[in-house]
Protein backbone atom coordinates (compact mmCIF):
# COMPACT_ATOMS: atom_id res chain seq x y z
CA UNK A 1 0.00 0.00 0.00
CA UNK A 2 0.99 3.54 -1.09
CA UNK A 3 -1.05 5.72 0.14
CA UNK A 4 0.29 7.84 3.40
CA UNK A 5 -2.41 6.70 5.66
CA UNK A 6 -2.51 3.07 4.58
CA UNK A 7 -0.09 0.70 5.45
CA UNK A 8 -0.25 -3.26 5.96
CA UNK A 9 -0.54 -3.48 9.81
CA UNK A 10 -0.59 -1.06 12.60
CA UNK A 11 0.70 -1.88 15.77
CA UNK A 12 -0.72 0.26 18.97
CA UNK A 13 1.50 0.91 21.90
CA UNK A 14 5.40 0.97 21.24
CA UNK A 15 6.00 0.12 24.26
CA UNK A 16 8.10 -4.00 25.68
CA UNK A 17 5.19 -6.27 23.27
CA UNK A 18 4.32 -3.05 20.71
CA UNK A 19 8.39 -3.12 20.21
CA UNK A 20 8.24 -7.45 19.02
CA UNK A 21 5.47 -7.32 16.96
CA UNK A 22 6.70 -4.25 15.02
CA UNK A 23 10.47 -5.65 14.74
CA UNK A 24 9.02 -9.10 13.45
CA UNK A 25 6.53 -7.64 11.14
CA UNK A 26 9.02 -5.30 9.80
CA UNK A 27 11.37 -8.48 9.30
CA UNK A 28 9.18 -10.47 6.72
CA UNK A 29 8.06 -7.33 4.13
CA UNK A 30 4.90 -5.53 6.42
CA UNK A 31 4.67 -1.82 6.49
CA UNK A 32 4.26 -1.41 10.02
CA UNK A 33 3.09 1.52 11.63
CA UNK A 34 3.51 1.84 14.82
CA UNK A 35 1.84 3.89 17.19
CA UNK A 36 2.64 5.62 20.37
CA UNK A 37 0.91 8.07 22.71
CA UNK A 38 4.25 9.32 24.41
CA UNK A 39 6.75 10.74 22.70
CA UNK A 40 9.67 9.96 21.07
CA UNK A 41 12.63 8.35 22.94
CA UNK A 42 15.99 7.71 20.81
CA UNK A 43 18.31 5.46 22.57
CA UNK A 44 21.07 7.31 23.84
CA UNK A 45 20.72 10.35 22.84
CA UNK A 46 16.88 11.23 24.76
CA UNK A 47 18.67 9.42 28.28
CA UNK A 48 19.18 12.63 30.06
CA UNK A 49 20.44 11.69 32.83
CA UNK A 50 22.56 8.62 32.15
CA UNK A 51 25.95 9.78 33.08
CA UNK A 52 24.82 12.41 35.40
CA UNK A 53 26.77 11.96 39.27
CA UNK A 54 24.72 11.71 42.53
CA UNK A 55 25.92 15.85 43.50
CA UNK A 56 24.23 16.85 40.20
CA UNK A 57 20.52 16.06 41.13
CA UNK A 58 18.96 19.10 43.01
CA UNK A 59 17.27 16.63 45.21
CA UNK A 60 20.34 13.95 45.29
CA UNK A 61 18.19 11.82 43.93
CA UNK A 62 15.10 11.83 45.68
CA UNK A 63 12.27 12.89 44.98
CA UNK A 64 10.86 16.21 46.63
CA UNK A 65 8.20 16.18 49.10
CA UNK A 66 5.69 18.35 47.14
CA UNK A 67 6.24 15.78 43.96
CA UNK A 68 5.28 13.06 46.38
CA UNK A 69 2.44 14.81 48.16
CA UNK A 70 0.96 15.78 44.55
CA UNK A 71 1.41 12.05 43.11
CA UNK A 72 0.71 9.67 46.06
CA UNK A 73 0.77 6.34 43.33
CA UNK A 74 3.81 6.72 41.53
CA UNK A 75 5.45 8.20 44.74
CA UNK A 76 4.68 4.67 46.30
CA UNK A 77 7.01 3.00 43.30
CA UNK A 78 10.56 1.47 44.51
CA UNK A 79 12.05 2.88 41.13
CA UNK A 80 10.58 6.16 41.02
CA UNK A 81 13.45 8.70 41.37
CA UNK A 82 14.96 12.16 40.82
CA UNK A 83 17.15 10.38 38.00
CA UNK A 84 14.35 9.18 36.24
CA UNK A 85 11.31 10.43 36.54
CA UNK A 86 10.81 11.60 33.42
CA UNK A 87 10.31 8.18 32.58
CA UNK A 88 6.98 7.73 34.89
CA UNK A 89 3.70 9.19 34.48
CA UNK A 90 2.59 11.22 37.22
CA UNK A 91 -0.99 10.94 38.90
CA UNK A 92 -1.75 14.49 37.71
CA UNK A 93 -0.97 14.42 34.42
CA UNK A 94 -3.10 11.55 33.40
CA UNK A 95 -6.00 10.80 35.92
CA UNK A 96 -8.16 7.64 36.34
CA UNK A 97 -10.71 6.23 38.65
CA UNK A 98 -9.95 4.47 41.47
CA UNK A 99 -13.11 2.49 41.74
CA UNK A 100 -10.81 0.67 44.85
CA UNK A 101 -6.95 1.42 45.32
CA UNK A 102 -5.05 0.88 42.70
CA UNK A 103 -1.54 2.40 42.38
CA UNK A 104 -1.33 2.64 38.16
CA UNK A 105 2.36 3.25 37.30
CA UNK A 106 2.76 3.97 33.72
CA UNK A 107 5.37 5.29 31.42
CA UNK A 108 3.73 6.77 28.02
CA UNK A 109 6.90 7.39 25.70
CA UNK A 110 8.32 5.28 23.15
CA UNK A 111 9.55 2.29 24.75
CA UNK A 112 6.99 2.17 26.98
CA UNK A 113 8.13 0.64 30.42
CA UNK A 114 10.60 -1.40 28.72
CA UNK A 115 12.88 1.81 29.50
CA UNK A 116 12.09 1.40 33.52
CA UNK A 117 11.46 -2.32 34.41
CA UNK A 118 13.12 -4.78 36.49
CA UNK A 119 14.80 -7.03 33.80
CA UNK A 120 13.36 -9.97 35.68
CA UNK A 121 12.84 -13.08 32.96
CA UNK A 122 11.86 -16.20 34.33
CA UNK A 123 9.78 -18.76 31.98
CA UNK A 124 6.64 -19.88 32.77
CA UNK A 125 5.99 -23.09 32.80
CA UNK A 126 3.11 -26.23 32.41
CA UNK A 127 2.31 -25.76 36.35
CA UNK A 128 0.81 -22.05 35.04
CA UNK A 129 -0.35 -22.85 31.85
CA UNK A 130 -2.66 -25.96 33.44
CA UNK A 131 -3.72 -24.18 36.58
CA UNK A 132 -6.69 -22.84 36.22
CA UNK A 133 -8.20 -26.12 34.28
CA UNK A 134 -6.62 -28.10 37.26
CA UNK A 135 -7.87 -25.44 39.90
CA UNK A 136 -11.18 -25.18 38.46
CA UNK A 137 -10.74 -21.32 38.07
CA UNK A 138 -10.93 -18.84 35.13
CA UNK A 139 -11.04 -20.81 32.06
CA UNK A 140 -8.61 -23.16 30.47
CA UNK A 141 -5.73 -21.65 28.48
CA UNK A 142 -6.36 -23.01 24.97
CA UNK A 143 -1.81 -23.32 24.62
CA UNK A 144 0.37 -25.56 26.58
CA UNK A 145 3.97 -24.63 27.34
CA UNK A 146 5.50 -26.28 24.18
CA UNK A 147 3.59 -23.83 22.15
CA UNK A 148 5.15 -20.77 23.39
CA UNK A 149 8.67 -22.68 24.46
CA UNK A 150 10.14 -22.23 20.98
CA UNK A 151 9.41 -18.28 21.11
CA UNK A 152 10.66 -18.08 24.35
CA UNK A 153 13.97 -19.30 22.96
CA UNK A 154 13.62 -17.05 19.76
CA UNK A 155 12.84 -13.92 22.24
CA UNK A 156 15.96 -15.14 25.18
CA UNK A 157 18.43 -15.29 22.04
CA UNK A 158 17.35 -11.42 20.80
CA UNK A 159 16.68 -9.67 24.15
CA UNK A 160 19.81 -11.69 25.86
CA UNK A 161 18.68 -13.27 29.07
CA UNK A 162 21.85 -13.84 31.38
CA UNK A 163 21.53 -16.95 33.60
CA UNK A 164 21.83 -20.84 34.83
CA UNK A 165 19.86 -23.85 33.47
CA UNK A 166 18.81 -24.76 36.83
CA UNK A 167 17.08 -28.13 35.90
CA UNK A 168 13.65 -26.32 38.01
CA UNK A 169 10.52 -28.00 36.89
CA UNK A 170 8.56 -24.66 37.37
CA UNK A 171 10.88 -22.34 35.45
CA UNK A 172 12.42 -24.23 32.55
CA UNK A 173 15.56 -23.56 31.45
CA UNK A 174 16.13 -20.98 28.36
CA UNK A 175 19.16 -19.54 25.84
CA UNK A 176 21.21 -18.27 28.19
CA UNK A 177 23.94 -16.11 28.55
CA UNK A 178 26.45 -16.93 31.40
CA UNK A 179 24.91 -15.74 34.67
CA UNK A 180 26.42 -13.61 37.64
CA UNK A 181 27.38 -14.97 40.56
CA UNK A 182 25.54 -14.59 43.84
CA UNK A 183 27.35 -13.00 46.80
CA UNK A 184 28.88 -15.69 49.43
CA UNK A 185 25.58 -15.24 51.65
CA UNK A 186 23.38 -15.77 49.26
CA UNK A 187 25.26 -19.14 48.04
CA UNK A 188 25.41 -19.99 51.35
CA UNK A 189 21.73 -19.57 51.48
CA UNK A 190 21.14 -21.61 48.58
CA UNK A 191 23.17 -24.97 49.19
CA UNK A 192 21.64 -24.90 53.03
CA UNK A 193 18.01 -24.84 51.33
CA UNK A 194 19.11 -27.63 48.69
CA UNK A 195 20.62 -29.70 51.29
CA UNK A 196 17.62 -29.15 54.10
CA UNK A 197 14.34 -29.17 51.49
CA UNK A 198 12.99 -31.56 48.79
CA UNK A 199 10.98 -29.44 47.45
CA UNK A 200 12.60 -25.69 47.21
CA UNK A 201 15.96 -24.15 45.38
CA UNK A 202 17.62 -20.87 45.57
CA UNK A 203 18.69 -19.84 41.81
CA UNK A 204 19.79 -16.81 40.74
CA UNK A 205 17.15 -14.36 38.60
CA UNK A 206 17.75 -14.49 35.20
CA UNK A 207 17.58 -11.29 33.61
CA UNK A 208 17.82 -9.59 30.58
CA UNK A 209 21.38 -7.96 30.94
CA UNK A 210 23.75 -8.47 28.23
CA UNK A 211 26.36 -10.61 30.70
CA UNK A 212 28.42 -11.75 27.47
CA UNK A 213 27.04 -9.67 24.20
CA UNK A 214 26.88 -12.16 21.23
CA UNK A 215 26.79 -10.87 17.48
CA UNK A 216 22.88 -10.56 17.43
CA UNK A 217 23.60 -8.19 20.13
CA UNK A 218 26.46 -6.63 18.79
CA UNK A 219 24.26 -6.59 15.53
CA UNK A 220 22.05 -4.08 17.83
CA UNK A 221 24.82 -2.05 18.80
CA UNK A 222 24.71 -2.84 22.43
CA UNK A 223 27.47 -3.73 24.73
CA UNK A 224 28.27 -5.51 28.04
CA UNK A 225 26.10 -4.81 30.97
CA UNK A 226 29.19 -3.10 33.45
CA UNK A 227 26.50 -3.39 36.29
CA UNK A 228 26.25 0.18 36.50
CA UNK A 229 23.18 -0.18 39.03
CA UNK A 230 21.72 2.70 37.16
CA UNK A 231 19.17 0.94 34.35
CA UNK A 232 16.21 3.21 34.56
CA UNK A 233 18.09 6.05 33.65
CA UNK A 234 18.33 4.37 30.28
CA UNK A 235 21.08 2.41 29.16
CA UNK A 236 24.06 4.65 26.90
CA UNK A 237 25.72 1.09 26.47
CA UNK A 238 21.96 -1.17 25.94
CA UNK A 239 23.62 -3.37 28.55
CA UNK A 240 20.21 -4.25 29.58
CA UNK A 241 17.42 -4.61 26.75
CA UNK A 242 14.60 -1.75 26.46
CA UNK A 243 12.27 -1.45 23.18
CA UNK A 244 14.53 1.66 22.30
CA UNK A 245 17.95 -0.31 22.52
CA UNK A 246 16.85 -3.15 20.62
CA UNK A 247 13.67 -4.05 18.75
CA UNK A 248 12.57 -0.79 17.85
CA UNK A 249 15.68 0.61 15.93
CA UNK A 250 15.87 -3.46 14.70
CA UNK A 251 12.61 -2.77 13.45
CA UNK A 252 13.25 0.41 11.92
CA UNK A 253 16.21 -0.37 10.18
CA UNK A 254 14.61 -2.74 7.44
CA UNK A 255 12.71 0.82 5.88
CA UNK A 256 9.23 -0.91 6.49
CA UNK A 257 8.73 0.77 9.88
CA UNK A 258 7.03 3.74 10.64
CA UNK A 259 6.98 5.44 13.72
CA UNK A 260 4.66 7.80 14.76
CA UNK A 261 4.89 9.04 18.51
CA UNK A 262 2.57 11.80 20.20
CA UNK A 263 -0.33 9.91 19.04
CA UNK A 264 -3.12 8.75 21.11
CA UNK A 265 -5.48 6.11 19.52
CA UNK A 266 -9.05 6.41 20.70
CA UNK A 267 -10.44 3.40 18.85
CA UNK A 268 -10.31 0.97 16.41
CA UNK A 269 -12.46 0.96 13.45
CA UNK A 270 -14.72 -1.39 12.88
CA UNK A 271 -16.55 -1.87 9.32
CA UNK A 272 -19.84 -3.81 9.70
CA UNK A 273 -20.06 -4.90 5.99
CA UNK A 274 -16.42 -6.24 5.79
CA UNK A 275 -16.85 -7.75 9.07
CA UNK A 276 -13.33 -6.71 10.29
CA UNK A 277 -11.49 -3.99 11.99
CA UNK A 278 -9.98 -1.21 8.87
CA UNK A 279 -7.69 1.22 10.94
CA UNK A 280 -7.88 3.47 14.03
CA UNK A 281 -8.61 6.95 15.12
CA UNK A 282 -5.54 8.94 16.51
CA UNK A 283 -5.62 12.47 18.00
CA UNK A 284 -2.48 14.26 17.69
CA UNK A 285 -1.23 15.38 21.29
CA UNK A 286 0.43 18.13 19.66
CA UNK A 287 -1.69 19.78 17.16
CA UNK A 288 -4.75 18.02 18.90
CA UNK A 289 -5.85 16.85 15.14
CA UNK A 290 -7.95 13.69 14.31
CA UNK A 291 -6.73 11.23 12.10
CA UNK A 292 -7.51 8.39 11.12
CA UNK A 293 -5.12 5.15 9.24
CA UNK A 294 -6.07 1.99 7.96
CA UNK A 295 -4.45 -1.40 7.79
CA UNK A 296 -5.43 -4.97 7.00
CA UNK A 297 -4.32 -6.08 10.61
CA UNK A 298 -4.07 -4.49 14.02
CA UNK A 299 -1.99 -5.30 16.86
CA UNK A 300 -2.88 -3.88 20.26
CA UNK A 301 -0.04 -3.46 22.79
CA UNK A 302 -0.96 -0.55 24.98
CA UNK A 303 -0.12 -2.51 27.93
CA UNK A 304 -3.06 -4.31 29.93
CA UNK A 305 -5.25 -1.51 31.30
CA UNK A 306 -4.71 0.72 28.20
CA UNK A 307 -5.54 -1.86 25.53
CA UNK A 308 -9.34 -2.69 27.58
CA UNK A 309 -9.76 0.94 27.70
CA UNK A 310 -9.40 1.14 23.61
CA UNK A 311 -11.46 -2.15 23.19
CA UNK A 312 -14.20 -1.03 25.30
CA UNK A 313 -14.03 2.56 23.41
CA UNK A 314 -14.36 0.91 20.12
CA UNK A 315 -18.12 0.40 19.94
CA UNK A 316 -20.51 0.20 16.78
CA UNK A 317 -23.62 -1.08 15.99
CA UNK A 318 -22.74 -4.57 15.74
CA UNK A 319 -20.04 -4.29 19.24
CA UNK A 320 -22.40 -1.85 21.32
CA UNK A 321 -20.17 -3.04 24.80
CA UNK A 322 -16.62 -3.05 22.95
CA UNK A 323 -14.92 -4.15 20.45
CA UNK A 324 -14.88 -8.35 20.44
CA UNK A 325 -17.33 -8.45 23.41
CA UNK A 326 -19.27 -10.83 22.40
CA UNK A 327 -18.63 -13.02 25.78
CA UNK A 328 -19.19 -10.12 28.06
CA UNK A 329 -16.05 -10.62 30.07
CA UNK A 330 -14.14 -6.98 28.31
CA UNK A 331 -12.74 -5.83 31.06
CA UNK A 332 -12.91 -8.90 33.38
CA UNK A 333 -11.32 -11.34 35.34
CA UNK A 334 -8.11 -8.67 35.66
CA UNK A 335 -5.45 -10.15 38.11
CA UNK A 336 -1.85 -8.87 39.77
CA UNK A 337 0.89 -10.06 41.39
CA UNK A 338 0.60 -10.38 45.49
CA UNK A 339 3.57 -8.52 46.71
CA UNK A 340 2.85 -7.45 50.26
CA UNK A 341 4.74 -9.39 52.75
CA UNK A 342 7.90 -8.84 53.13
CA UNK A 343 11.08 -10.73 55.62
CA UNK A 344 14.20 -9.51 57.02
CA UNK A 345 16.47 -10.87 59.34
CA UNK A 346 20.04 -10.30 60.09
CA UNK A 347 23.15 -13.03 59.06
CA UNK A 348 26.22 -12.89 62.08
CA UNK A 349 27.81 -15.17 59.61
CA UNK A 350 30.56 -14.80 56.96
CA UNK A 351 31.37 -11.19 58.88
CA UNK A 352 34.50 -11.85 57.30
CA UNK A 353 33.71 -11.42 53.74
CA UNK A 354 33.03 -8.63 51.99
CA UNK A 355 31.92 -8.30 48.53
CA UNK A 356 32.97 -5.11 45.44
CA UNK A 357 29.92 -3.62 43.57
CA UNK A 358 26.55 -4.94 42.69
CA UNK A 359 24.77 -6.90 40.05
CA UNK A 360 21.88 -6.57 38.14
CA UNK A 361 19.80 -9.53 39.49
CA UNK A 362 19.02 -11.66 43.04
CA UNK A 363 18.32 -14.74 44.09
CA UNK A 364 15.06 -16.11 43.11
CA UNK A 365 13.17 -19.16 45.10
CA UNK A 366 10.78 -20.35 42.35
CA UNK A 367 7.30 -21.65 43.74
CA UNK A 368 7.17 -24.67 45.85
CA UNK A 369 3.48 -25.14 47.57
CA UNK A 370 1.14 -26.47 45.25
CA UNK A 371 2.89 -27.30 42.81
CA UNK A 372 2.56 -30.80 41.68
CA UNK A 373 -0.63 -31.73 44.28
CA UNK A 374 -2.92 -29.61 45.70
CA UNK A 375 -1.19 -29.20 49.52
CA UNK A 376 -2.25 -26.26 51.15
CA UNK A 377 -6.11 -24.58 51.70
CA UNK A 378 -5.15 -21.83 49.46
CA UNK A 379 -4.53 -21.99 45.30
CA UNK A 380 -1.66 -21.97 43.73
CA UNK A 381 1.14 -20.28 45.16
CA UNK A 382 4.34 -17.87 45.57
CA UNK A 383 7.62 -17.28 44.27
CA UNK A 384 10.00 -15.40 46.21
CA UNK A 385 13.27 -12.55 45.98
CA UNK A 386 16.29 -13.36 48.20
CA UNK A 387 18.94 -10.86 48.76
CA UNK A 388 21.72 -10.57 51.22
CA UNK A 389 23.75 -7.81 51.39
CA UNK A 390 26.72 -5.61 53.72
CA UNK A 391 25.76 -2.93 56.16
CA UNK A 392 28.38 0.06 55.49
CA UNK A 393 30.69 0.71 58.08
CA UNK A 394 28.53 2.05 61.01
CA UNK A 395 31.44 3.76 62.59
CA UNK A 396 30.42 7.68 62.65
CA UNK A 397 32.53 10.62 60.61
CA UNK A 398 35.32 11.80 62.80
CA UNK A 399 36.85 15.00 63.03
CA UNK A 400 37.90 17.93 60.82
CA UNK A 401 39.60 18.44 57.54
CA UNK A 402 41.48 15.99 55.80
CA UNK A 403 40.72 13.31 59.15
CA UNK A 404 37.25 13.99 58.43
CA UNK A 405 37.47 13.24 54.48
CA UNK A 406 39.67 10.22 55.47
CA UNK A 407 36.88 8.77 57.78
CA UNK A 408 34.17 9.25 55.22
CA UNK A 409 35.88 7.29 52.21
CA UNK A 410 36.96 4.81 54.91
CA UNK A 411 33.75 4.47 55.80
CA UNK A 412 32.07 4.59 52.21
CA UNK A 413 34.58 1.82 51.12
CA UNK A 414 34.50 -0.25 54.30
CA UNK A 415 31.25 -2.47 54.79
CA UNK A 416 32.15 -3.81 57.96
CA UNK A 417 28.41 -3.88 59.43
CA UNK A 418 26.39 -7.08 59.80
CA UNK A 419 24.87 -8.77 57.01
CA UNK A 420 21.22 -8.28 56.16
CA UNK A 421 18.96 -10.82 54.49
CA UNK A 422 15.49 -10.33 52.91
CA UNK A 423 13.02 -11.39 51.00
CA UNK A 424 9.47 -10.74 49.19
CA UNK A 425 6.93 -12.63 48.09
CA UNK A 426 5.42 -12.89 44.46
CA UNK A 427 1.93 -14.29 44.76
CA UNK A 428 -0.05 -15.67 42.21
CA UNK A 429 -3.61 -13.94 42.39
CA UNK A 430 -6.99 -15.78 41.38
CA UNK A 431 -8.60 -13.92 38.25
CA UNK A 432 -12.15 -12.89 39.17
CA UNK A 433 -15.36 -11.73 37.22
CA UNK A 434 -15.90 -8.93 40.16
CA UNK A 435 -12.22 -7.34 39.41
CA UNK A 436 -12.31 -4.93 36.73
CA UNK A 437 -11.69 -2.41 34.55
CA UNK A 438 -14.48 0.04 32.51
CA UNK A 439 -14.75 3.37 31.32
CA UNK A 440 -16.28 6.68 33.18
CA UNK A 441 -20.00 7.84 31.92
CA UNK A 442 -19.13 11.22 33.07
CA UNK A 443 -15.49 12.01 33.20
CA UNK A 444 -12.98 12.28 30.50
CA UNK A 445 -9.07 12.72 29.85
CA UNK A 446 -7.75 15.66 27.93
CA UNK A 447 -7.68 13.86 24.65
CA UNK A 448 -11.79 13.20 24.85
CA UNK A 449 -11.18 9.51 26.20
CA UNK A 450 -13.66 8.35 28.67
CA UNK A 451 -11.24 7.97 31.90
CA UNK A 452 -10.52 4.57 33.11
CA UNK A 453 -11.77 3.05 36.22
CA UNK A 454 -10.06 0.60 37.94
CA UNK A 455 -11.39 -1.62 40.67
CA UNK A 456 -9.05 -5.23 41.70
CA UNK A 457 -8.83 -6.20 45.56
CA UNK A 458 -6.97 -8.97 47.26
CA UNK A 459 -9.37 -11.82 48.57
CA UNK A 460 -9.44 -14.82 51.18
CA UNK A 461 -6.45 -16.53 48.94
CA UNK A 462 -4.27 -13.95 48.82
CA UNK A 463 -4.87 -13.74 53.01
CA UNK A 464 -3.87 -17.03 53.52
CA UNK A 465 -1.33 -17.17 51.07
CA UNK A 466 0.80 -14.22 52.57
CA UNK A 467 0.63 -16.15 56.31
CA UNK A 468 2.12 -19.25 54.25
CA UNK A 469 4.38 -17.27 53.48
CA UNK A 470 5.84 -15.51 56.21
CA UNK A 471 5.44 -18.99 58.16
CA UNK A 472 7.71 -21.06 55.21
CA UNK A 473 10.19 -18.09 54.82
CA UNK A 474 10.12 -17.83 58.79
CA UNK A 475 11.18 -21.68 58.92
CA UNK A 476 13.55 -20.91 55.98
CA UNK A 477 15.70 -18.08 58.09
CA UNK A 478 15.70 -19.89 61.22
CA UNK A 479 17.15 -22.99 60.49
CA UNK A 480 19.64 -20.96 57.95
CA UNK A 481 20.73 -19.44 61.62
CA UNK A 482 19.01 -15.81 60.72
CA UNK A 483 18.25 -13.92 63.51
CA UNK A 484 16.12 -11.02 64.64
CA UNK A 485 13.62 -12.17 61.82
CA UNK A 486 10.94 -9.82 61.18
CA UNK A 487 7.74 -9.73 58.69
CA UNK A 488 5.80 -7.48 57.41
CA UNK A 489 2.48 -6.39 55.49
CA UNK A 490 3.02 -3.45 53.82
CA UNK A 491 -0.87 -3.69 53.04
CA UNK A 492 -0.33 -2.14 50.02
CA UNK A 493 -2.80 -1.53 47.43
CA UNK A 494 -2.97 -3.90 44.10
CA UNK A 495 -0.93 -1.74 41.49
CA UNK A 496 3.14 -1.70 42.69
CA UNK A 497 3.50 -4.79 41.37
CA UNK A 498 3.30 -3.50 37.85
CA UNK A 499 2.41 -6.76 36.22
CA UNK A 500 -1.51 -6.26 35.50
CA UNK A 501 -2.65 -8.74 33.36
CA UNK A 502 -6.18 -10.34 32.11
CA UNK A 503 -9.59 -8.03 30.77
CA UNK A 504 -9.27 -9.44 27.23
CA UNK A 505 -8.35 -12.97 27.81
CA UNK A 506 -7.15 -16.11 25.84
CA UNK A 507 -9.85 -19.09 26.25
CA UNK A 508 -10.88 -21.98 23.94
CA UNK A 509 -14.51 -20.95 24.20
CA UNK A 510 -15.89 -17.75 22.67
CA UNK A 511 -18.24 -17.57 24.44
CA UNK A 512 -16.24 -16.94 27.73
CA UNK A 513 -13.43 -15.64 26.68
CA UNK A 514 -12.07 -13.01 24.56
CA UNK A 515 -8.72 -14.28 22.34
CA UNK A 516 -8.26 -17.18 20.62
CA UNK A 517 -5.28 -19.22 20.76
CA UNK A 518 -2.65 -17.32 18.71
CA UNK A 519 -3.94 -14.21 20.27
CA UNK A 520 -7.08 -13.45 17.63
CA UNK A 521 -10.31 -11.47 19.29
CA UNK A 522 -12.65 -14.50 18.52
CA UNK A 523 -14.99 -12.32 16.40
CA UNK A 524 -12.54 -9.81 14.87
CA UNK A 525 -9.89 -11.87 13.77
CA UNK A 526 -7.59 -9.15 12.50
CA UNK A 527 -7.29 -7.61 15.90
CA UNK A 528 -4.30 -9.17 17.74
CA UNK A 529 -3.77 -8.78 21.85
CA UNK A 530 -0.54 -9.36 22.99
CA UNK A 531 0.23 -7.30 25.57
CA UNK A 532 -0.76 -8.53 29.57
CA UNK A 533 -4.31 -8.20 28.57
CA UNK A 534 -4.35 -11.25 26.75
CA UNK A 535 -3.50 -13.31 30.30
CA UNK A 536 -5.78 -15.95 31.41
CA UNK A 537 -3.95 -16.52 34.71
CA UNK A 538 -1.09 -14.80 36.23
CA UNK A 539 1.31 -17.68 37.60
CA UNK A 540 4.28 -16.47 40.02
CA UNK A 541 6.81 -15.32 37.25
CA UNK A 542 7.10 -11.35 36.41
CA UNK A 543 5.50 -11.46 32.90
CA UNK A 544 7.15 -9.80 30.08
CA UNK A 545 9.25 -12.38 29.21
CA UNK A 546 6.29 -13.92 28.62
CA UNK A 547 3.76 -10.72 26.82
CA UNK A 548 7.20 -10.91 24.70
CA UNK A 549 7.32 -14.56 23.18
CA UNK A 550 3.09 -14.11 22.57
CA UNK A 551 3.64 -10.65 20.46
CA UNK A 552 6.58 -12.77 18.60
CA UNK A 553 4.43 -15.77 17.72
CA UNK A 554 1.26 -13.85 17.21
CA UNK A 555 3.32 -11.66 14.56
CA UNK A 556 4.39 -14.28 12.84
CA UNK A 557 0.74 -15.79 12.58
CA UNK A 558 -0.75 -12.54 11.21
CA UNK A 559 2.55 -12.13 8.38
CA UNK A 560 1.42 -15.96 7.76
CA UNK A 561 -2.50 -14.71 7.54
CA UNK A 562 -1.39 -12.05 5.44
CA UNK A 563 0.72 -13.89 2.98
CA UNK A 564 -2.17 -16.08 2.70
CA UNK A 565 -4.37 -13.32 2.50
CA UNK A 566 -6.48 -14.72 4.85
CA UNK A 567 -7.19 -11.50 6.74
C1 LIG B 1 9.75 -0.26 37.91
C2 LIG B 1 9.27 -1.41 37.08
C3 LIG B 1 9.84 -2.68 37.26
C4 LIG B 1 9.41 -3.76 36.50
N1 LIG B 1 10.07 -4.96 36.60
C5 LIG B 1 9.74 -5.98 35.79
C6 LIG B 1 10.49 -7.19 35.80
O1 LIG B 1 11.49 -7.32 36.50
N2 LIG B 1 10.10 -8.20 35.00
C7 LIG B 1 8.98 -8.11 34.23
O2 LIG B 1 8.64 -9.08 33.56
N3 LIG B 1 8.26 -6.96 34.17
C8 LIG B 1 8.62 -5.90 34.93
N4 LIG B 1 7.92 -4.72 34.86
C9 LIG B 1 6.71 -4.67 34.03
C10 LIG B 1 7.03 -4.43 32.57
O3 LIG B 1 7.63 -3.20 32.39
C11 LIG B 1 5.72 -4.52 31.80
O4 LIG B 1 5.16 -5.81 32.00
C12 LIG B 1 5.92 -4.33 30.30
O5 LIG B 1 6.54 -3.12 29.99
C13 LIG B 1 4.56 -4.40 29.64
O6 LIG B 1 4.72 -4.28 28.25
P1 LIG B 1 3.56 -3.62 27.39
O7 LIG B 1 4.01 -3.59 26.00
O8 LIG B 1 2.29 -4.30 27.72
O9 LIG B 1 3.39 -2.17 28.03
P2 LIG B 1 4.37 -0.92 28.00
O10 LIG B 1 5.78 -1.34 27.97
O11 LIG B 1 3.94 -0.03 29.10
O12 LIG B 1 4.02 -0.25 26.60
C14 LIG B 1 2.73 0.23 26.29
C15 LIG B 1 2.86 1.45 25.40
O13 LIG B 1 1.58 1.78 24.88
C16 LIG B 1 1.45 3.20 24.90
N5 LIG B 1 0.01 3.52 24.89
C17 LIG B 1 -0.88 3.37 25.89
N6 LIG B 1 -2.09 3.77 25.51
C18 LIG B 1 -1.97 4.18 24.22
C19 LIG B 1 -2.90 4.73 23.28
N7 LIG B 1 -4.19 4.92 23.56
N8 LIG B 1 -2.43 5.08 22.05
C20 LIG B 1 -1.11 4.90 21.72
N9 LIG B 1 -0.21 4.40 22.59
C21 LIG B 1 -0.65 4.02 23.83
C22 LIG B 1 2.16 3.61 26.17
O14 LIG B 1 2.50 4.97 26.16
C23 LIG B 1 3.37 2.68 26.16
O15 LIG B 1 4.47 3.24 25.50
C24 LIG B 1 8.35 -3.60 35.58
C25 LIG B 1 7.80 -2.33 35.37
C26 LIG B 1 8.27 -1.23 36.10
C27 LIG B 1 7.70 0.13 35.84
Amino acid sequence: MSDKNNYDAIVIGAGMSGGWVAKELCEAGIKTLLLERGPEVKHITDYPTATKQPWEFEHRNKISEKVKDENPSIARCYAYREDNAHFFVKDTDHPYVQDKPFDWIRGYQVGGKSLMWARQTQRWSDYDFEGPARDGFAVDWPIRYNDLAPWYSKVERFVGIAGNKDGVDTIPDGEFLPAWEMNCVENYFSEFVKKSYKDRQVVFGRCAHLSEPQDIHRQQGRGTCMSRQECERGCPLGGYFSANSSTIPWAAKTGNLTLRPDAVVQSIIYDEEKGKATGVKIIDTETKETTEYFASVIFLNAGAINSVGLLLNSTSNRFSDGLGNDSGTLGKYVAFHNYRAKINAIHEGHSNKAYVGGVPTTAYIPRFRNVYQQETDFLRGYASGFRASRYKSTTPSQGWGQELTDSIVNATRTYKGPWQVGSHMMGATIPKESNYIKLSDTEKDEWGMPLIRISMDYDDNDEKMIADYFEQLTDMFTKAGFVDIKTRDTKQAPGLDIHEMGGIRMGRDPKTSMLNANNQLHACSNVYVTDGACMTSTSTQNPSLTYMAFAARAANHAVDQLNKDLI
